[in-house]
């Protein structure tokens, strides 16, 4: 049988997050040749946000509505939407890349990359058997559900610290188990937490297991330093060991930061591959929210567009001069 003949476009974009949506509904309404491939359902971490009170315009909104909305307003544009899983993308000679795809192959000159990332797991007993019946990454989706019980927070860096902080308005009580004796996170929040008279913490020490039988009941403790295993009872244990970016799909190297984000240009989201843009949770910033997201996929999606025009013209090997030129408003 013969390999189906690989589609071309001008822009992929890869990921239906609120990065890639957004993404999709610029370079639609702007008339380009783009098409999205999501492999999942369109949303990305929408859908696993119960509420969302911090997207300008919107006072409230459940974040499968905002999720559907934005696929609604981003198709009415004309941008193709193709389920598809990415296998990776393959950069060529002639700045021109490959998005090999579950649905086959997809050639365009410019991509953007707004493939989010998941957050790290402990890989322990109990974690995958009892996600979602009280092992929860998200604070703000789940904490909630959990009105006056105990709660374990795991890991030592801004997230734990700033999560556990927030889940102090549901739990009775929150205990911060950390590996070490020293944290990670900025001191003016570890100090936060240590005057919050409902968190408590447990240092030097690692979760073996989560227990429950139909839902969380209680962790199985270690001491690093002396190897007493202990075991703590809780209601829920909320995870915050560091985010992992979907930044493997590129086949060639591309500048990213120590966590692994793709670094960018500021003006143009251009990553250091010319004619590879990146937006959303993939791309190394100060913030991660939808509102930085939707930003930084406008700005990625009109660049890309002027990209593809130079690109058109014979000009790939000149994407520094082209961001100068994009900056001084000359193309
Ligand atoms: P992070 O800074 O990488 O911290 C991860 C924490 O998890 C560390 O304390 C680490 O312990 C621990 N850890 C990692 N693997 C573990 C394992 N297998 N078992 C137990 N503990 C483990 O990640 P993050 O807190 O998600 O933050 C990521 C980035 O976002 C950082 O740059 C952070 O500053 C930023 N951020 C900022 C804010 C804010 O400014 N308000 C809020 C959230 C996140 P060790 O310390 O021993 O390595």
């Amino acid at each position: 049988m013969q390999a189906a003949q690989p589609r071309r476009f001008d822009i992929a974009i890869i990921g239906a997050g609120p990065a890639g949506l957004t993404a999709a509904l610029y370079a639609g309404r702007n008339m380009e040749h783009a098409v999205l491939i999501e492999a999942k359902g369109p949303g990305g971490q929408l859908l696993n946000t119960e509420l969302i009170e911090d997207y300008p315009g919107i006072k409230s909104v459940l974040g499968v509505d905002l999720a559907q909305v934005m696929l609604d307003q981003a198709a009415g544009f004309g941008t193709e939407m193709v389920t598809a899983e990415v296998h990776g993308i393959q950069v060529h000679d002639d700045g021109t890349k490959t998005v090999a795809t579950s649905a086959g192959d997809f050639v365009a000159p410019a991509v953007i990359v707004t493939a989010g990332g998941n957050p790290r797991k402990l890989d322990i007993p109990g974690e995958d058997e009892l996600a979602g019946r009280g092992v929860s990454y998200c604070a703000v989706c789940d904490g909630a559900f959990f009105k006056g019980q105990h709660l374990a927070v795991v890991g030592g860096g801004d997230a734990a610290v700033e999560e556990a902080i927030f889940l102090t308005r549901y739990a009775s009580r929150v205990t911060i188990i950390h590996r070490r004796e020293r944290f990670r996170a900025q001191a003016i929040l570890f100090e936060e937490a240590q005057r919050n008279a409902k968190i408590d913490f447990i240092l030097d020490t690692v979760v073996d297991a989560i227990e429950g039988d139909d839902k969380v009941q209680r962790l199985a403790l270690r001491n690093v330093k002396t190897r007493a295993a202990t075991s703590l009872d809780v209601g829920g244990v909320f995870i915050f060991i560091g985010f992992v970016p979907n930044t493997g799909l590129a086949d060639v190297h591309v500048d990213h930061d120590k966590f692994g984000y793709y670094t960018t240009d500021p003006v143009t989201m251009m990553t250091s591959v010319a004619g590879l843009f990146a937006a959303g949770d993939v791309r190394s910033q100060l913030t991660r929210q939808i509102t930085t997201a939707v930003g930084d996929a406008t700005t990625a999606t009109i660049a890309a567009a002027k990209w593809v025009e130079e690109w058109k013209r014979g000009r790939v090997e000149e994407s520094d001069e082209l961001v100068e030129d994009v900056v001084e408003g000359v193309v």
